[in-house]
């Protein structure tokens, strides 16, 4: 399949080493997950080249840190007008490789720059501190420095986002080793391939990309050298990969699952909440962390609330988003589709009730329909676990307490949303909720400024944001005396 793209020399099609695009020794096949047809075949690489690629990082690094925190800015604002200028290919090699809507994956990619240039601000605010020493013949110095060479794995469903890992670790002064998802590597490529022309030094950041990621994984966690791992992905691979950290004792920034309560109280602007609840549960179809997953409606407004969200969603048209017209794609891969339809029947076996879809599509083996499920209750996978996929399930509740007490419990802490217009239920609800993003009448919460990330089981550490630069840097305390 050939992609309408203004510049074709962005679809790489081999890793990025050490400064080069090197040739690989075996090969990844890379699919539309809409229609199944071959995208690209990428040359992948395994231990070897991985190791190249820390050894490459580690000595480029050292010139690196030596650079003025302007120029590092310099960089990475010539990035952020490469995206954009670049924006309508990344997001048709997007679309391509993981099937959101065209306005979606635009969206994403104005995103993913919006990285590049926070940081190419922030890059100058890497601020120390002085202490007030209790000795008067001494003063004290806090200073950050790089943590050191950064290994960083993102998942298929925002594969554009690299930037929000090497754009902070850059601003701090540390080389990176970047694993994209097996799924979806075509657009880290092309975003490299930007950053390279941006002038990003030789070696400083790789991309790795193997059909099997515990090839890279295994040699990136094991290695003396890397100094960090940025992980975004599923809690199970997160878990497995902090404890392969530990031998090595590195820094870890995760960013987990989710299992997003989406909270209307009976005050609620109910056109507003119905809405954003649609917004935030079928964007790319179902497959985001901090999406709505768990929608709890009190019970004087819920049929009502049911009957809109229907409404809006119905007139979805789901499809390959290549074609404009389509609204909403498929899901990722047949594997996700039997998930979700395995959590669907569950559902339905303990007395859901559809109201909407509740099926495959019929579109391709990785569609599943835009579906509606009421009459649930809180013993059904679709309550326990991430859904992942196009399904609102929608629960009914009588008091705050009840909306409060049921919305936190989850082992996932991420995001949380809630509607109402009672100021004090407003800040009530917020302090009360255990999650580390919380929308009061907003879906769209996150951005280049706020610090992205979750409590319990969601992960660790910060992403974007003034505290996003801190996760690349150690603090070292000086200590000047003799004066
Ligand atoms: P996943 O955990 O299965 O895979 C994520 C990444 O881990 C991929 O790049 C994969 O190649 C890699 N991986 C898997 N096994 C590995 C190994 N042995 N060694 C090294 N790397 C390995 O998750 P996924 O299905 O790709 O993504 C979906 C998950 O990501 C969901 O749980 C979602 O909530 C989560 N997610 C979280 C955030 C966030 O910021 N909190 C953002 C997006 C997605």
């Amino acid at each position: 399949m050939t992609l309408n793209l203004n510049d074709p020399t962005l679809l790489k099609t081999q890793c990025f080493v050490g400064g080069e695009w090197v040739s690989g020794s075996g090969q990844l096949e890379v699919f539309n997950p809409a229609t199944g047809k071959l995208l690209a075949t990428v040359e992948t690489v395994g231990s070897a080249e991985t190791e190249q690629a820390i050894e490459a990082a580690d000595r480029a690094m050292k010139a690196w840190q030596k650079t003025s925190a302007k120029e590092r800015a310099v960089l990475l604002r010539n990035w952020y007008d490469l995206i954009m200028e670049n924006q309508e290919d990344l997001a048709t090699i997007l679309t391509a490789e993981q099937g959101k809507s065209l306005a979606e994956s635009r969206g994403e990619v104005a995103y993913s720059a919006s990285y590049a240039e926070w940081f190419a601000e922030e890059a100058r605010r890497n601020y120390g501190d002085t202490l007030a020493m209790p000795q008067t013949d001494r003063r004290g110095l806090i200073v950050r420095q790089p943590v050191g060479v950064v290994a960083a794995m993102i998942p298929w469903n925002f594969p554009s986002l690299i930037t929000r890992k090497i754009c902070p670790a850059l601003a701090a002064g540390c080389g990176v080793v970047l694993k994209p998802s097996e799924e979806t590597p075509l657009s880290a490529l092309a975003m490299i391939e930007l950053g390279r022309r941006a002038g990003i030094p030789a070696g400083l950041v790789s991309v790795v990309v193997a059909d099997n990621p515990a090839d890279i994984g295994d040699v990136l966690t094991a290695s003396e050298t890397v100094k960090k791992l940025t992980f975004t992905g599923s809690t199970a691979v997160g878990k497995m990969l902090a404890a392969q950290c530990a031998g090595t004792v590195k820094k870890l920034t995760l960013e987990l699952g989710g299992n997003a309560p989406f909270i209307v109280f009976d005050d609620a602007d109910l056109e507003a909440a119905a809405q954003n609840a649609a917004l935030s549960k079928f964007r790319n179809a179902g497959q985001v962390c901090v999406c709505a997953q768990r929608i709890f409606v009190q019970e004087g407004i819920y049929d009502k609330f049911v009957a809109r969200l229907k409404e809006i969603v119905q007139d979805y048209r789901v499809g390959n988003c290549i074609d404009e017209s389509n609204t909403h794609g498929p899901q990722i891969h047949e594997r996700s589709v039997l998930s979700i339809e395995e959590k669907v029947q569950d559902a339905i076996a303990k007395g859901a009730k559809v109201v909407l879809g509740g099926k495959r599509g019929e579109q391709g083996p990785n569609f599943y329909q835009p579906t509606i499920l009421t009459n649930v209750d809180d013993s059904m996978r679709v309550f326990k676990e991430e859904i992942f996929g196009p399904v609102a399930a929608i629960y009914k509740f009588k008091t705050e307490e009840e909306a409060i007490q049921r919305g936190n419990d989850t082992e996932y802490g991420l995001a949380a949303y809630f509607y109402t217009r009672d100021l004090a239920r407003a800040w009530r609800v917020s302090e009360a909720l255990d999650f580390g993003m919380v929308g009061v009448n907003e879906t769209v919460i996150t951005a280049d400024i706020i610090p992205f990330g979750g409590m319990k089981q969601s992960g660790i550490g910060r992403e974007g944001s003034r505290y996003g630069l801190e996760e690349f840097t150690e603090m070292k305390f000086i200590c000047m005396g003799g004066l």
